[in-house]
Parts: structure tokens; C-alpha cells; sequence
């Protein structure tokens, strides 16, 4: 029998369980309540205990899950296949998770859950409602444990027979392989870890929108409210340019209205998903919010601003007249890098213990956790600080938990640099003592712009959160139009929404290693272990989810390029070699070039992208160094059945070889060429780009690299090819000014660094005309 504890006093046991619900309704579930209704539960809950109008929604509690186990016996069966089992053993991990699930999905759920289950969904509505079938797992020692996306979730569901059947297959969920994996990986304990499913009204808004409670840096106390027509997916992922309103919390009154030309809608696509609409004409300019509507919300606002103590990021979305409040967080470090501000000359008289490079902007306070082995990230918690020696691809999962990251080692460009970057998670590289000099519980504030921590919580940050989300907000679309083209990198899906949320021109570099890494396997395990449907499929979902986040826009893939070392810890890493020198190994086309069955598995899922319509996928080979490289891809593509000739294809510069060879490259038939500066200054220079003992002499302006982009421009406009930047330095509004003046096509910039890019690039191209316009007058 599974005892499940919490608080010393147990919860579960074959004495007590019939005391314990198999459902809550939101407005009985308070934030104690988390280990019984997991994260998600607890958060809807204490919105709606405070008199919030969340849509109604119910709770199949964990203790339910756990009835259902001990009733039909498969805790036995469940857990003593899981006991000897290797999960680096993925034959018998699949297994056992797909016998684990079939157990799950094929016994009887109890007649009283079941009846509970049916009664709550009639008491919610006399009709078939339409609901959201949510998973929200919990675990004994952390009851929020963040095993997002290992489990499902199920949209428009409607009918008692689905609705049983979704929160079945909710259950079934926490046995998945990879939920398994990480499980066991983060040191979790199976047996203790459970799952309640939160079934919720949906909410298909005819507005809707985000508002933002207070100013997030001033604390001034002027509600921020931006709305649009049709769902709120609009608003937040920038496809829109929202109205805005701005309500005064202490007098109550509105005190400023934008109506802005709201050209597309987002809307719910039949009972399946969502759909890109346009707006009819006659209501594009129409003012989407009256005043009372906003003065409503900003009352809501100030009630989860009260409650939770801090100013809130809240979504809204208004149905028939009535209004819903779909979520309520923290605005953490959004402010500030919004602001792109930081605390210098605000807070002198605060203790600063450590220096490093300020590698993601935003400032964040919270507790100190220590990792020293990718094993002890079980002990990450929501809003801690990471402090490691470097991050690695294995430690994302963490990484997209804590408030803060800091690095022992690394500069601009290295693993935790440029994932913090797109998570929009405060980083600092570089500070070489990082892990001897704080300790484990220590309350401390990054400074991810300056690159400083100081001791204890500053009042600038705000204070970490429970459930704290990753940050989604950037510098809002521009109207700033560039002849000189601004695009954007993405390494993570999940970043692509915040990517094109910045109006960028389309990705200048689409890292897909980390579409495969998340998946703790290297390519070679996948293709030693038969799963190469799987290797595609995964590249193919993740590039897809940031090619639809770019309609129409070109989205530039790179080939594989991840060193060796970054694979060790991975399943199939124990096959790689050991290299003395992996940044100088064997990586990039070379690799690719020598490893045919992983090159074709990438091209693969291309072609069903380009089948599928998706034309402006282009796809760029890094570490190239000779033409002939360049050209053996592309025949090696054309026997994969690529029609390569109309395909775009181009090379990263990142080798001085290449920059060199240029004019060659471009004889060879190359598209496009991009600066991949972090590489090409390490290569230039003589400097590893890692390496924070020589980080100061790491010089992306030194005269010898810039000669080298400078020839490499010019010969790409003589033969008028697309010449680009995707390296580190292109976020720099310095160099982009230099790259604008000696004729570059486009830069691919960071996401927090669009706006400031788009400003320099503006600002230097104004400039030229207006030279060139005075030094024609002076003739
Ligand atoms: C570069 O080298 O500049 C680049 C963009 O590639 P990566 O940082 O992935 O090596
Ligand atoms: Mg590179």
C-alpha cells in the first residue's frame, strides 16, 4: 500500500481514503491544497477564493488517481515492472511505459469516481459543456513539481463519454516514457508521484487581451490593460497591434484610450484548434473595451494585486458581456527588460557580492541552488537561482524552472548565455567562483544586464513565485520599417511566439540541436536504436511550431551543430568520442558530411516540410569550410531526393577559411551567407568563446575580424547574394550600426535585442541618406 503524506499526517491509506475527496470545486481549493489538485489546481483555485471570475472548472483530485490504482490493484502491477527497470534502457523504458498505460486506460475506472466525475460535469451545466481536460501532476516532497508538458492536456471535449475518457487518459499520461525518464532523472520516486486533472469550461473570447496591474519597475499604480478581437492568443503572441488602455487605480477614471487598426482575429476553428482570421473592415478600428469594461478588469486586477502582493501579468477574455480572468502571475523580471532596465545607480547602497558577464537581461531575486551534477536537479525548484559551473543541455528542464541563472564559466555564447536568453530568464556568465562563493538557501538579486549579484532580496526584483511562468512579453511589434532586414534567432520552440511577438523579419538562425537535445538523446541513439521516424518527427513538430509562428516569412534552419561534449550525458553519449578540443572536433557540416544516415534524417523532415507547403524554409550549413563542403551537401541532398536547385541553400561564415574563400562559395552556388560571429572570432582570434579566463580579450569589433566580414560583404553584394549576421555580435546596436554602414542584408539578432537593433538600424540608414543627400547638394 502507498502511503502518501503530507504534513506528517497520511492522506492516503487503505483506513482513510474514503475521507478524502475525489473532486473539488475551484472555490474549495485553497494553495495548501496543492499536493491534491497540483499546481495548476491550486493557482485556479486561489484566484477564484478571492473573487475572481475564473470559468467554473472541478478537480479530479490526486487522491482520486490513487483510489483508482489501489482499487483495480495496479499499483502492484504498475510498480513492480518500474522497480528493476534501467530507464537508460529504452526498449524496456517504452515497454514498461506503454504496459503501465494500457494498465491505466484498461481497467475499470470506480463506479464512485465515476459518478462524481458525471455529477460535476452536469452541475457545471445542464448542457454538454465544452471543456479543457487538463493534466497537473504532483509529488510528495514537491508538490509543484514542474513536470510541464510531460503530460496531457485535452481541448474541446464535450460529452460525459469523452470527458471520462480524457481524465483516463490524463491518468494514463503519467506514465510516459519520457515523463518516466525525467522522473527518475530528477529523482523522483514514482510510487509518491500522482495526478489530478483539472476539467474547465473553455473559454471561446470574442474579446480578449492581457492587462498589466501596476507599472512593474514604479510600482506607479496605472493598470495597463491591451485587448483585441477573438481569442487572447493574438495579443500575446504579437499577430496584432492591441488597443490600449490605461486606468488610474486611485482615481478610478480611465486616462488614456489608443484604438489601434486591429487587422486579424484568432478564433476557435470548428471543435478543433484555433484559426488566423481576418477582421472585417468595419470593425478593425472599433474600440474593443468600453470604459466600464475597463474599469471592471481594473478592479479585478487590483484585487490580484492585493492578494498576491505584487503587480500581476493577468489574462482576460470577455464572453456575451461577461468577463474571465484565464490567469493571473507575477510580472517577475518582464519590467525590467521591458524598461531594459537595471539597478545601477538605483540601488548603491545594496551589497554586491559577485560580478560575471550579464549574458540575458532582467533582474530577479530568490534562494541560491547549487548544482554541481545534472542528477541534483531534482532539487530545482520554481523561482530559485541556479548556480552551476556551466549549464548543459540536460539541465533545460531546471533551467526553465528558476527565476535566475549563474555560471561559473562561459561568455556571450555559451550554453547558458543563449538558452537563458530565449527562456527571457536573467543570466550571468563568466563570474569563475559562482559555486564557492554562494551557498545553498541564500537570498540573493541578479542583475542579468550588468552582470552583478548582490546579497538579499531587492525591492527592485520582484520576490520569486510559486508557479512564477517563464516570461512572454518583449518589446511589442514595431512600425520602425527597415530597408536593411531585422531578423530574429530562435533555439526553442517554445520561444517562437515571444520571437515573432518582436515583428521581426524571420529567423536568421534556427538552432535545431536543442529540438533533439530536449529529449536527453543523442542523434546517434536514435538511429543505433531503429527510432528514425522518431528523430524526424521530433525535428519536424519543433520546426514547424516556429515556422507557423513566421507565416510567410523566411525561416533560415541550420543543420545539426552541437560539439561532443554537450552530448556526453545524453543517452548515446557514452558513443561519442572524446575530444581533446570539441569546439575544434568534429561538429557542423563535417560531421554531417561523414555521418550520412543523420544527415538524411534531417533533410527528411525539411521535405515534409516543403511538402507541406512551407517554401520558405531555407536551410544553412554551419562549420564550413571549403566550397566543396558546400557542394557535397547539396548532392548528398539532391540524392535524398532534394530538387536542390530550387532550394535555398546557404553556409554560415564562421571559419576564416570560409570568409576568405567567399568569392568561391559564391561561384559554388550559394544563396545566402551568415556571420556566425561567436565561432569565426574564436577561430579568428585564437580565444575560446567558453573560456572566461581569456573573456576580455574575446573581441567581436578587432580589426582583423572585422576585415574579414568587411571583404566577405562586399563580395556578397558583387554577386548579389544575401549577406547576414546571426552571430552574438549582430545583438550589439554598435557593430549593427558598422555591419548597416558597410552594406550587410540582414542581421538576426536576439530576441531581447530586436528593438534596440531596429532602432540602430533605422538611425544608421536615415543617416547615410542624409549624408548622401548633402554631399549631392554641396556638388
Ligand atoms: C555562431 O557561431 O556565431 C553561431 C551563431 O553559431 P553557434 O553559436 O551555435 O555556434
Ligand atoms: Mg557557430
Amino acid at each position: 500500500m502507498i502511503i502518501i503524506k503530507q504534513g506528517g499526517d497520511e492522506i492516503i491509506s487503505g483506513a482513510n481514503m474514503k475521507n478524502v475527496p475525489n473532486i473539488l470545486w475551484l472555490e474549495e481549493i485553497r494553495k495548501e491544497d496543492i499536493i491534491s489538485v497540483g499546481g495548476k489546481g491550486a493557482s485556479l483555485g486561489e484566484m477564484a477564493s478571492i473573487g475572481l471570475p475564473v470559468p467554473r472548472a472541478f478537480v479530479v483530485t490526486a487522491q482520486a488517481f490513487r483510489r483508482f490504482l489501489v482499487e483495480t490493484n495496479l499499483e502492484e502491477k504498475i510498480f513492480s515492472s518500474f522497480d528493476k527497470l534501467d530507464v537508460e534502457d529504452n526498449a524496456a523504458l517504452e515497454k514498461a511505459a506503454d504496459h503501465a498505460k494500457d494498465l491505466v486506460m484498461k481497467a475499470k475506472m470506480p463506479v464512485i469516481i465515476h459518478d462524481e466525475i458525471k455529477k460535476a460535469y452536469k452541475k457545471m451545466s445542464a448542457e454538454d459543456l465544452i471543456v479543457a481536460v487538463r493534466s497537473s501532476a504532483t509529488a510528495e516532497d514537491l508538490p509543484d513539481a514542474s513536470f510541464a508538458g510531460q503530460q496531457e492536456t485535452y481541448l474541446n471535449i464535450k460529452g460525459e463519454a469523452n470527458l471520462l475518457d480524457s481524465v483516463q487518459k490524463c491518468w494514463a499520461s503519467l506514465y510516459g516514457a519520457r515523463a518516466i525518464y525525467y522522473r527518475s532523472k530528477q529523482g523522483f520516486d514514482d510510487h509518491t508521484v500522482n495526478i489530478a486533472v483539472v476539467v474547465q469550461q473553455l473559454v471561446h473570447s470574442e474579446k480578449a487581451g492581457v492587462m498589466f496591474t501596476s507599472h512593474p519597475i514604479t510600482g506607479e499604480k496605472n493598470t495597463i490593460i491591451e485587448g483585441s478581437w477573438g481569442l487572447g492568443e493574438a495579443v500575446v503572441s504579437g499577430s496584432v497591434s492591441p488597443d490600449k488602455y490605461v486606468f488610474d487605480q486611485k482615481t478610478e477614471k480611465v486616462i488614456d484610450t489608443l484604438i489601434s487598426n486591429k487587422k486579424v482575429e484568432i478564433i476557435a476553428d470548428g471543435d478543433h484548434g484555433t484559426k488566423l482570421v481576418d477582421v472585417p473592415p468595419a470593425r478593425q478600428d472599433v474600440q474593443v473595451l468600453s470604459d466600464a469594461e475597463v474599469a471592471k478588469l481594473g478592479m479585478y486586477g487590483k484585487i490580484a494585486e492585493n492578494h498576491y502582493g505584487i503587480p500581476q501579468d493577468v489574462e482576460w477574455g470577455i464572453v456575451k458581456g461577461t468577463i474571465y480572468i484565464l490567469q493571473s502571475r507575477p510580472i517577475t523580471t518582464i519590467g525590467a527588460k521591458k524598461e531594459n532596465k537595471s539597478m545601477s545607480g538605483q540601488k548603491s547602497e545594496a551589497k554586491i557580492i559577485l560580478k560575471g558577464q550579464g549574458a540575458a537581461p532582467g533582474i530577479a531575486s530568490g534562494k541560491v541552488v547549487v548544482i554541481r551534477d545534472v542528477k541534483d536537479t531534482g532539487s530545482v525548484r520554481e523561482g530559485d537561482i541556479l548556480v552551476t559551473k556551466m549549464t548543459n543541455p540536460d539541465m533545460v528542464p531546471a533551467m526553465r524552472k528558476v527565476a535566475a541563472i549563474i555560471t561559473d564559466e562561459g561568455g556571450m555564447t555559451c550554453h547558458a548565455a543563449i538558452v537563458s536568453r530565449e527562456l527571457g530568464t536573467p543570466a550571468i556568465v563568466g563570474t569563475k567562483t559562482a559555486t564557492k562563493i554562494l551557498t545553498n538557501g541564500q537570498l540573493i538579486t541578479v542583475d542579468g544586464e550588468m552582470g552583478l549579484i548582490y546579497e538579499g532580496l531587492l525591492p527592485q526584483a520582484a520576490a520569486p513565485v510559486q508557479g512564477a511562468a517563464p516570461q512572454r512579453l518583449v518589446a511589442p511589434a514595431s512600425s520602425i520599417i527597415t530597408a536593411t532586414s531585422v531578423k530574429v534567432n530562435v533555439s526553442i520552440p517554445e520561444a517562437a511566439a515571444r520571437a515573432a511577438a518582436t515583428g521581426a523579419d524571420g529567423v536568421g538562425l534556427l538552432r535545431i540541436e536543442h529540438l533533439i537535445l530536449g529529449l536527453n538523446k543523442t542523434p546517434g541513439w536514435f538511429i543505433a536504436n531503429n527510432k528514425e521516424e522518431e528523430f524526424i518527427k521530433e525535428l519536424h513538430d519543433g520546426i514547424k511550431i516556429v515556422m507557423d509562428a513566421f507565416p510567410g516569412k523566411t525561416v533560415w534552419v541550420r543543420t545539426l551543430d552541437a560539439p561532443t561534449d554537450e552530448f556526453r550525458n545524453m543517452q548515446g553519449g557514452e558513443s561519442e568520442p572524446h575530444e581533446h578540443n570539441p569546439m575544434l572536433g568534429w561538429r557542423g557540416i563535417r560531421r554531417d558530411l561523414q555521418s550520412p544516415e543523420q544527415f538524411r534524417l534531417q533533410v527528411e523532415s525539411f521535405k515534409r516540410l516543403w511538402k507541406e507547403g512551407y517554401e520558405n524554409l531555407g536551410i544553412m550549413f554551419p562549420m564550413v569550410s571549403h566550397p566543396d563542403q558546400f557542394l557535397k551537401a547539396k548532392e548528398m541532398m539532391r540524392s535524398y531526393g532534394v530538387d536542390v536547385e530550387n532550394t535555398t541553400l546557404g553556409i554560415m561564415i564562421e571559419i576564416p577559411s570560409s570568409a576568405i574563400m567567399i568569392e568561391d562559395f559564391c561561384k559554388a552556388g550559394i544563396k545566402f551567407a551568415s556571420f556566425g560571429t561567436n565561432d569565426l572570432i574564436q577561430y579568428t582570434l585564437a580565444i575560446d568563446r567558453n573560456n572566461e579566463n581569456v573573456a576580455d580579450m574575446y573581441q567581436p569589433q578587432h580589426p582583423a575580424v572585422l576585415h574579414l566580414i568587411h571583404n566577405a560583404i562586399q563580395v556578397c553584394r558583387a554577386y548579389n547574394i544575401e549577406c547576414s549576421i546571426c552571430g552574438q555580435a549582430g545583438s550589439d546596436p554598435k557593430m549593427a550600426t558598422w555591419l548597416v554602414e558597410h552594406g550587410i542584408t540582414s542581421i538576426s539578432a536576439n530576441i531581447d535585442a530586436i528593438a534596440k537593433i531596429r532602432e540602430a538600424v533605422a538611425r544608421t540608414e536615415k543617416r547615410i541618406i542624409l549624408e548622401a543627400a548633402r554631399s549631392k547638394d554641396a556638388e
